[in-house]
């Protein structure tokens, strides 16, 4: 139990809160959890933000984008699933490797102690050996602070689920109902024609945990309208909750406000009953998420303008790909006071069609990706910032790019290229070979391994003073950012030819080596850096790049 301040918080013992899904996926279960952990952290009380993910990969880092959305990617290089990202984004905390668990690692760890003879004489089985290893992974440090709050991937009732819902069954029996609340994230159908909220999918979703032995001690209702009274009693009485722990989880118009709407429905005085956590101070606790995030409200109400985006990329049809880079251009536009639009534009697309939807817009961001697959369509774009003074950011594959068109279209080196798309060419964007990477000395080349085997976490990045960049990030002499990137730009071998071609190198490795951000000279707003810097921007801290972005074009 850390030190809170007593005149703001009261809490017996270290709790857990598990929250699952029903129904169908897609709910809106992470930012669930991370609506909690904000309300949490709103009255003082220290979280942390467990993950289990059913997947029997090891991380989601081989996973497509297209299906299963962005890698968000920890200080420490963890590759973790998005929801990790809403948990960063809304408790202002910092996650690690250890809150973020797959089935795949889970038997991963089990093998290697089997191997290593820790089980002699046992048949390794899911309950009890898979279902200790899910139980240590949830109560590990949960000691140093006052809840863990734990989301379970997947829709209950998956067979890849399981384990982990056996394990909550099993921590309830250790821990006892006192020191562990579940919440259950449902959704209510609206059936027009019937004029009704129906609520048997709910039923059988909290059957289906009924059935593993896990009772739902608050049910989180997705709901398109107000849910009618006798819709919460038919609920609480046919899925054994209290009538006042059936809480409405309305549609909202944008997903920051949702901690305030969930602290109005009284979500977390339903989770300190439950814990008996006094209600001294809750008007502190109040007055503290009406002023923080009902100014989310207000930001977008207030703001004006129209300033509109263009994100070039591969992966356009499923907006989750790129959630963390949405949400760091939404904050830049909280920074700016303006409202942003990003318009999406399919870099496989023709080169006259990309070249028509950017006409007008108010700024080009190309993203990260991975493949030759639609780069054209993102050097086109990249001439364009160039060449028509539009404001531009690169992130990742987005530098190598611009460092790629400059090479080309600029510095006359006509086969300039990178690794990753080409064996014949300049490499200008290549593998390293063996440089000092975090934990000693790191080698890529084109025999490793695809997972985990990138250039991933925080990395620092020394600023030439002077430059955009150094101005951006506040004068600071030395900064770091998350990677994740097998390929890179080399400063010695190539920062002749970038200077010809008019770039600036702005950021750089500290040894030296590695090109971290370039800028141009001759233009209004021309950066791009070889980092994420999506995933440290946050609400009410937005990131700098993007906060900067938006700016040059008010200006
Ligand atoms: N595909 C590039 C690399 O691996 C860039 C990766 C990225 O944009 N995240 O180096």
């Amino acid at each position: 139990m850390t030190a809170v301040p007593q005149e703001i918080c009261f809490v017996l013992m270290s709790a857990f809160i598990f929250v699952t899904g029903g129904v169908m996926s897609s709910l809106g279960k992470g930012i669930a959890a991370s609506c909690i952990g904000a309300l949490l952290r709103a009255r003082n009380f220290s979280i942390r933000m467990k993950k289990l993910d059913p997947y029997i990969n090891i991380d989601p880092g081989t996973m497509s984008p297209h299906k299963h959305g962005e890698v968000f990617v920890m200080e420490d290089g963890c590759e973790a699933d998005l929801d990790f990202g809403h948990y960063e984004r809304f408790t202002d905390i910092t996650c690690s490797a250890g809150d973020s668990i797959t089935t795949g690692k889970i038997y991963e760890k089990v093998i290697a102690k089997e191997r290593k003879g820790d089980y002699l004489g046992s048949d390794i089985q899911v309950i009890p050996h898979i279902t200790n290893e899910i139980k240590d992974f949830i109560t590990s440090g949960y000691n140093d602070v006052d809840f863990t709050i734990c989301e379970i991937g997947g829709t209950v009732g998956d067979i890849e689920s399981f384990p982990y819902i056996e394990a909550i069954r099993q921590l309830i029996l250790e821990f006892r109902k006192e020191r562990i609340i579940c919440v259950h994230l449902t959704y209510l159908p609206f059936i027009k024609t019937a004029g009704e909220l129906k609520t048997k999918p709910t039923q059988h979703s909290v059957k289906q945990l009924q059935s593993v032995g896990v009772q739902p001690d608050i049910l989180l209702c997705r709901s398109e309208i107000e849910i009618p009274d006798d819709i919460k009693e038919k609920l609480a009485m046919f899925c054994n909750v209290k009538k006042e722990n059936v809480v409405t989880a309305l549609d909202a118009e944008n997903i920051y406000l949702i901690p305030h709407q969930y602290h109005e429905e009284g979500l977390d005085k339903r989770i300190y009953d439950h814990f008996n956590i006094s209600e001294e101070n809750e008007q502190i606790a109040t007055e503290r998420i009406a002023n923080k995030w009902g100014s989310v409200a207000r930001l977008i109400r207030n703001s004006s303008g129209n300033v509109r985006i263009a994100i070039i990329g591969k992966y356009t049809k499923l907006q989750d790909a790129y959630i963390s880079l949405t949400q760091a251009v939404m904050h830049g536009g909280f920074a700016n006071d303006v409202r942003v639009e990003i318009d999406w534009i399919n870099a496989e697309d023709e080169k006259a069609e990309i070249l028509k939807r950017l006409g007008g817009v108010s700024g080009i961001i190309v993203p990260g990706g991975f493949s030759v697959r639609g780069t054209d369509g993102k050097l086109e774009a990249i001439k364009f910032a160039r060449e028509n003074s539009v404001p531009f950011l690169g992130i990742c594959l987005g530098m190598q790019l611009a460092v790629i068109e400059a090479c080309r279209n600029v510095a006359g080196l006509s086969t300039a290229t990178s690794r990753e798309f080409s064996d014949d060419g300049e490499m200008v964007v290549d593998f390293m070979g063996s440089w000092d990477g975090r934990e000693g000395e790191e080698i890529r080349d084109s025999t490793g391994n695809k997972g985990g085997t990138m250039r991933l976490g925080r990395y620092d990045c020394r600023l030439t003073p002077g430059s955009r960049a150094h101005e951006i990030y506040g004068g600071k002499g030395t900064i770091s950012e998350r990677h994740r990137h097998r390929f890179e730009v080399s400063a010695q071998k190539y920062g002749a030819t970038l200077e010809k071609a008019g770039i600036i190198i702005s950021g750089i490795s500290e040894d030296g080596k590695l090109v971290e951000i370039i800028e141009r000279e001759d233009h209004p707003f021309f950066v791009a850096t070889q980092s994420h810097p999506e995933f440290k921007s946050r609400p009410f801290d937005p990131h700098p790049l993007f906060k900067s972005l938006i700016r040059a074009h008010i200006e």
